[in-house]
């Protein structure tokens, strides 16, 4: 029976295992995989990586924090988001070669209502998951603005990645706004870190906040009621997690399923 996995430390949270079972069952292939969860050390990473790969038990993992680039510097060979983003959150294992992808950027992609093509959106944060948004968006012609509460990394990711810092930027003057930055994960007030007001956003908006928990975040809540369209972090969550279940299957999973076993 081929394993799949999300590895990271700690994973206890994580809602992969629970929405990609979900998939596969719909699938009709939950008799053929299965998914877990793998807590793994920092300081076993690399031996439980390369175990996993030579073993053949299992045919890939999903990588969470924090391990995602970590994983990708263990790849024989990395898709070009991967390597341009300088992460991976998928790998495969094919003849005990490990093969790195990077799903978040087509994740967030398609958990937009519309491609953003020609407009110009705000990325908040320098991070994995920044650098995953700004090399998708700018792959696919968006122009991109990056704030950060450390402004150095955000002119170095911006720099590397073809978009521009910008230290105070105007939420109305943007057509996407990208929360990528962890503010909200510990309940902190987004209008307290972030460089945005409650009344900031405009209806033809949208607006995306990857930090996802119960409920909308109040960054969602405020965008909602000011008529912008919003994404959670769920959706993402659900897209990119779809695309590794397509890579390692080659099956089209459904997002219904996903989606109803995330809100469980
Ligand atoms: P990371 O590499 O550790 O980056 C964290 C970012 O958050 C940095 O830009 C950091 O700014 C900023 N930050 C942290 N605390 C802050 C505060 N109090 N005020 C302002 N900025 C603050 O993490 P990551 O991998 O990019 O992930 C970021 C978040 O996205 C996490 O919550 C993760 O769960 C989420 N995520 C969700 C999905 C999904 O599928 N929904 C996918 C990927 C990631 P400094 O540079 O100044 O420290």
């Amino acid at each position: 029976m081929p394993g799949l996995a999300v590895i990271g430390h700690p994973v206890a949270h994580s809602r992969s295992p629970e929405m990609q079972m979900a998939a596969l069952t719909e699938l009709g292939l939950a008799g053929e995989w299965i998914y877990g969860a793998l807590d793994i050390a920092p300081e076993d990473f690399e031996a439980e990586v390369a175990a996993l790969a030579l073993e053949g038990e299992y045919a890939g993992v999903n990588v969470t924090v924090p391990y995602k680039e970590a994983a990708l510097a263990m790849a024989d060979e990395a898709s070009e988001a991967a390597r341009a983003i300088g992460a991976a959150n998928t790998l495969s294992f094919r003849d005990g070669r490990i093969v790195a992808d990077n799903t978040d950027a087509g994740g967030l992609l398609r958990s937009l209502p519309h491609l953003p093509e020609g407009e110009r959106a705000l990325v908040l944060g320098a991070g994995g998951a920044a650098r995953a948004a700004i090399w998708a968006l700018v792959d696919i012609g968006v122009e991109v603005e990056v704030w950060n509460r450390t402004p150095e990394r955000a002119e170095a990711v911006a720099r590397q990645l073809g978009a521009r810092a910008v230290a105070e930027p105007v939420a109305a003057e943007y057509d996407l706004i990208v929360n990528t930055t962890a503010v909200g994960l510990a309940g902190e007030d987004p209008f307290e870190h972030l460089p945005l007001a409650a009344d900031s956003f405009r209806p033809e908006q949208v607006v995306v906040d990857m930090v996802y928990g119960e409920g909308p975040s109040a960054l969602l809540a405020a965008a909602a009621a000011a008529g912008a369209s919003t994404v959670d972090g769920l959706e993402m969550l659900v897209q990119q997690g779809a695309l590794s279940l397509r890579i390692w299957t080659g099956a089209e999973p459904s997002l219904e399923a996903m989606r109803a076993a995330v809100h469980r």
